[in-house]
């Protein structure tokens, strides 16, 4: 039997606002615990939330981009539940009327483009946070955290594979990051993603029974979660068993999921209209004034690099990926106006080199035109490609100027056919073995006269002329 994946996935970005959902606590990272806080995020009785007017612009700021539709009617629900990190005994989210519904979210797979429903997006409050490293015998709490603004992204079952998830969080969190509602950092749980998975016969209509999986907070955990889960899940159809609706825990050490509680249904929270908060009306006036405020966005972006600039659809998914690495892109071309060269540089070496250190493109000591100047370095036939790339680097750890490190180094290259004809002689002389087997039909040694030539100059001979003089010199033409 073949089977395959049906996966949804709910993510959590926490909002860039100021000040929390329903009061005026600050919302900065990182800060000693408990010292950002007060009656109303810590749940004291007799107090009252009040919305945060820019989390909610926030949110239909992000339904837009997602190409949702905007409630002008929604309303926030109380959740309720006990955990240790949430003192007032209930989340105040939204239920039956969220503020966007019904969108959609483009990824690129295998160079297609797929369209991945967007079911809702809507707002709530984020927990606290229960710290038990360093504390023998006993679990903290910190409610910094509690009432920071979440904003949750529901996608519809359409997504297919762990690539293809990983590939959705990495477009959602591009979109936030465009849109700057949202830093989208994995690590420190500012973004975070449940993923919903089943496994169903291949084209059965029905979805099978689905696994919740949670705690993964990078796009390679996603990607390993997932791939993990759907294995067991097979394993548990193939044997003749039947898969439990549960959630469970990404165990990144291990490798593995585990099962933390047996699924919880909606009606186990006793979700209820929350009676402190008046329902949401949000008028079309003010839809319009934030959908002027839309940025362009990264798919837009890469349509407009794929005509503007003739870039293959990957080159234009990969460069548009964040609004500093498009920006960077397009500043690069002020200065050198071939598109596609531009873009191998920076997707090739550029993205080695900051990769290796996960490093962003903000952080690059190379300004766009410096990496002008040096394309037209090569050019001019001042430096060879493969000479650049050793240049580059030096412009990387450095931030010199390409022509400085040329000078600096001697890296100039020659291009001179007097001198270029000399190194050829005498390296002929120095073969004659070679020579003649060449001549005798072996044209795979040319690559070896190629090769000593570079050897010779330190990679500095220029490799047309260094290709048509030994041509000439070997008795081709
Ligand atoms: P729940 O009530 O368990 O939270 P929802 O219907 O709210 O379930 O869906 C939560 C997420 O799970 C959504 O992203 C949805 O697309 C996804 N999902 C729903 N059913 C399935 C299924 N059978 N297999 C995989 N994902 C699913
Ligand atoms: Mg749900
Ligand atoms: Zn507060």
């Amino acid at each position: 039997m073949q089977y395959e994946a049906v996966i949804g996935l709910e993510v959590h970005a926490q909002l860039l606002t100021k000040s929390k959902m329903f009061c005026g606590c600050s919302t900065k990272f990182g800060s000693e615990p408990n010292t950002q806080t007060c009656p109303v995020c810590i749940g004291m009785p007799g107090v009252l939330p009040v919305m945060n007017r820019k989390a909610i612009e926030f949110t239909i700021k992000t339904g837009l981009a997602l190409n949702c539709s905007i409630a002008s009617y929604s309303r926030f629900s109380r959740k309720n539940y006990f955990y240790p990190d949430l003192p007032k005994g209930y989340q105040i989210s939204q239920y039956e009327l969220p503020i966007a519904t019904v969108g959609y979210i483009e990824i690129v797979v295998d160079g297609a483009i797929r369209r991945i429903g967007i079911t809702r997006v809507h707002l709530e409050e984020d927990a606290g946070k229960n710290i038990h490293e360093g504390i023998a015998g006993a679990s903290h709490v910190d409610l910094n955290r509690a009432g920071v603004p979440l904003m949750e992204i529901v996608s519809e079952p359409d997504i297919r594979s762990p690539e293809e998830s990983a590939e959705y969080v990495m477009k959602l969190r591009s979109i936030l990051r465009y849109l700057g509602v949202c830093d989208g950092n994995m690590e420190q749980g500012s973004l975070r993603c449940d993923a919903n998975v089943s496994i169903r016969p291949v084209r059965a209509g029905e979805l099978g029974i689905k696994a919740e999986i949670k705690n993964m907070n990078s796009f390679k955990h996603v990607r390993q979660a997932l791939e993990y889960e759907i294995e067991r899940q097979k394993g548990i159809l193939e044997e003749g068993g039947k898969v439990v609706q549960e959630t469970r825990l990404w165990d990144p050490d291990k490798g593995i999921t585990v099962s933390m509680r047996t699924k919880e249904e909606a009606h186990d929270y006793r979700y209820f209209p929350e009676p402190d908060l008046v329902p949401l009306v949000i008028g079309s006036d003010w839809i319009e004034e934030i959908r002027k405020t839309l940025p362009e966005l990264p798919y837009v972006k890469r349509e407009r690099f794929v005509k503007e600039y003739g870039l293959p659809e990957y080159d234009a998914d990969l460069l548009t990926s964040s609004k500093a690495m498009a920006d960077y892109f397009e500043l690069c071309l002020k200065d050198y106006v071939q598109p596609k060269i531009v873009s191998n540089w920076i997707m090739g070496e550029l993205m080695r080199l900051l990769n290796q250190e996960n490093k962003e493109i903000e952080e690059c000591q190379v300004l766009p035109g410096q990496l002008a100047e040096m394309l037209k370095l090569i050019d001019e036939d001042v430096i060879s490609g493969k000479i650049a790339k050793a240049v580059f680097e030096d412009m990387y750890r450095t931030g010199k100027d390409a022509i400085a490190i040329v000078k600096e180094k001697g890296l100039i290259q020659i291009s001179d056919e007097n001198e270029i004809l000399r190194i050829i002689d005498q390296i002929i002389g120095e073969n004659p073995g070679q020579v003649a087997e060449y001549k005798a039909g072996k044209e795979k040694l040319f690559g070896f006269f190629v090769g000593r030539v570079m050897n010779l100059t330190q990679g500095k001979a220029n490799p047309a002329i260094v290709n048509e003089l030994l041509k000439r010199r070997l008795g081709d033409n």
